[in-house]
């Protein structure tokens, strides 16, 4: 099998996977216990927040453990704009920060939705027209997910601190893939999620800037500072510290890889004459190549791909009535022709240029006997 689907999921790190046995099998102590049993699993709890801290230039106390980037997300909307204040977010987000805020507007809060360009890049004017003194939370993700655009952060922190205004980022495609200090840029909040960057699935974090007052998600017991309760998931913490701090020392190396893996891929379609879009562009998340392609559609080429023992993911659904463009794609403006033959192959660190020399004729193969 060829997996090349690394925006949806990464394989668990060997090391971070030695960490969680550990503490799944050996160390299992519930951190809330006051012997040393449970003491060693809250130490490495303690430890773990440390290392995740200094990956993202935040301090410990301002990362607070969630189940995932779904429930970052969802703390970060829900609980982010306070009672009343209103909420400006971008047309491309992930549904984990639409369906929140959708909620939100069912409570009859005010909720605007900012445009991108045909990059896939935040309109910054339209936010600075619609930003008011109503307005206590923007948040704009920090790359997306479907085509890899990468929006320009700090400007958008700064746009939302000329008012009283929280800036939130849904960061679960970049951390661990791009350098992020979140002091530099002027984050207030931040969501990211394990399972993106070689850590175990359903554990995560939302950063949150000392002083920002945004209340507790699950009320409970007194964990994470007692804005999170719920018994910590010790073994996946210290499995996701140790994926992310071996992803933060190796970012540049990653970067350049990956990079060369794209232009490898892009160039072997371009001299074969396939005709494709590249959708996204400016600043890219490195690896994440959506491309739509005229006359196929994603879904018939994801599963011929799949006939390969290829994993690549698709940026339109069918059903056996229409396809459905992703809302990414819509937002973007795909020409009509070449929407629907929307896929996203996502290149991981351990891809080979082997492995993308066959992705490549694959691709070729399946599109040159479809017309
Ligand atoms: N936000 C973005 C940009 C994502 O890509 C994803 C996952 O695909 C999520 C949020 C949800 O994260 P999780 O799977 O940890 O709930």
């Amino acid at each position: 099998m060829i997996y090349a689907d690394n925006a949806a999921t990464t394989q668990l790190d060997a090391d971070a996977f030695e960490t969680m046995r550990c503490f799944l099998m050996e160390k299992y102590g519930n951190a809330s216990q006051a012997y040393s049993f449970g003491v060693e699993a809250k130490k490495a709890i303690k430890k773990s927040r440390e290392k995740i801290a200094k990956c993202i230039g935040a301090d410990p106390e301002e990362i607070y453990f969630t189940s995932g980037g779904t429930e970052s997300n969802n703390w970060a909307i829900k609980m982010g704009a306070g009672r009343n204040g209103d909420i400006i977010t971008s047309v491309i987000e992930h549904h984990a920060i639409l369906r929140p805020c959708e909620i939100l507007e069912r409570w009859r809060r005010n909720v605007i939705y900012a445009p991108v360009s045909l990059t896939g890049e935040i309109d910054l004017e339209f936010i600075r027209k619609n930003i008011t003194d109503r307005t206590r939370l923007l948040s704009v993700m920090f790359a997306n997910n479907e085509i890899g655009t990468i929006q320009p952060v700090e400007k958008l922190a700064d746009i939302a601190h000329n008012y009283a205004c929280i800036f939130h980022t849904d960061a679960v495609q970049a951390v661990g893939h791009v350098e992020i200090n979140v002091h530099d840029l002027g984050i207030d909040m931040l969501s990211a999620s394990a399972h993106k960057f070689n850590g175990p699935k359903g554990i995560g974090f939302l950063f949150i800037r000392r002083g920002v007052d945004i209340g507790a998600f699950m009320d409970g017991g007194s964990q994470e500072y007692g804005l999170r309760a719920g018994t910590e998931n010790t073994a996946s913490i210290a499995g996701m510290a140790v994926a992310l701090e071996k992803n933060c020392q190796n970012i540049r190396a990653n970067e350049r890889h990956l990079k060369d893996l794209e232009s490898l891929l892009l160039s072997a379609l371009s001299d074969a004459g396939i005709r494709y879009i590249r959708n996204g562009g400016g600043h890219m998340l490195p690896g994440n190549v959506s491309l739509s392609f005229a006359d196929v559609t994603g879904e018939m080429l994801l599963h011929r791909m799949d006939l390969q023992g290829i994993c690549i993911s698709t940026g339109s659904a069918c059903d056996s009535v229409n396809t459905q463009i992703s809302h990414v794609i819509q937002a973007i403006q795909v020409p009509e022709e070449f929407a629907e033959g929307t896929v996203r192959i996502s290149f991981g660190k351990d891809n080979t240029r082997d492995e993308v020399y066959q992705i490549a004729g694959a691709l070729i193969d399946i599109i040159r006997n479809q017309s």
